[in-house]
């Protein structure tokens, strides 16, 4: 079966493909025709994964994903969430975005901070959630240079390290997003 995955994030299609089995074929919104960007304009994490996955079904056909993630972070009241990629201000301006978080911390009691992603599919038959955590905390300093957004700084629980620090198959292993897409794969496999 193929899915159109409603994201230009490189990063994002390189896990999610490598995370689903070889029977769920991943089309990317180019392969499609669709080159802008999709508006996400929501206050949840829910309601963004919704409005990217219909931006899509309301122009293509075929079965659609989208996985809104955001890094909530306990001594910033769970903050930024579903505004991860513009907690500095500018949208995807990742270094930006860290040394915001490194300086919001420096007073910190707690640096425990969680990962979450909802992952939106579209079916003929509905809408689907599917969500994954993983609970760590923010380094002082970053570290690695794999992966992308808050990984050089977040540290999942049992690791000693970043998740810049891993290669993709041990952050596949265990991250937020591989959680949730573990729920869509036992969904889809469920129904087919
Ligand atoms: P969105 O789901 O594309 O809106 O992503 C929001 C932001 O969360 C991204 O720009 C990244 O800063 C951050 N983010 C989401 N997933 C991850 C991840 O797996 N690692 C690191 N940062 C992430």
């Amino acid at each position: 079966m193929k899915i159109i995955l409603a994201s230009n994030n490189q990063h994002k299609l390189e896990e999610i493909k490598a995370k689903l089995p070889s029977s769920i074929e991943v089309v990317t919104l180019k392969e499609v025709g669709i080159t802008e960007d999709i508006p996400e304009t929501g206050t949840t994490l829910e309601a963004n994964a919704l409005q990217k996955a219909n931006y899509v079904a309301e122009r293509v056909s075929g079965f659609v994903l989208a996985d809104d993630s955001g890094l909530e972070v306990e001594a910033l009241e769970w903050q930024p969430g579903v505004y991860s990629a513009r907690y500095a201000g500018e949208h995807g301006n990742h270094a930006a975005n860290n040394q915001k978080l490194l300086n919001a911390l420096k007073t910190a009691d707690t640096r425990n901070a969680r990962f979450r992603t909802v992952l939106c599919l579209i079916r003929k038959d509905g809408v689907h959630y599917f969500e994954g955590v993983v609970n760590g905390t923010i380094a002082t300093e970053h570290n690695g240079n794999q992966g992308f957004g808050y990984d050089p700084l977040f540290i999942p629980d049992g690791y000693g390290k970043t998740f810049a620090q891993m290669s993709l198959a041990e952050k596949n292993g265990m991250s937020h997003r591989a959680k949730a897409l573990e729920k869509l794969t036992q969904f889809i496999e469920s129904v087919v």
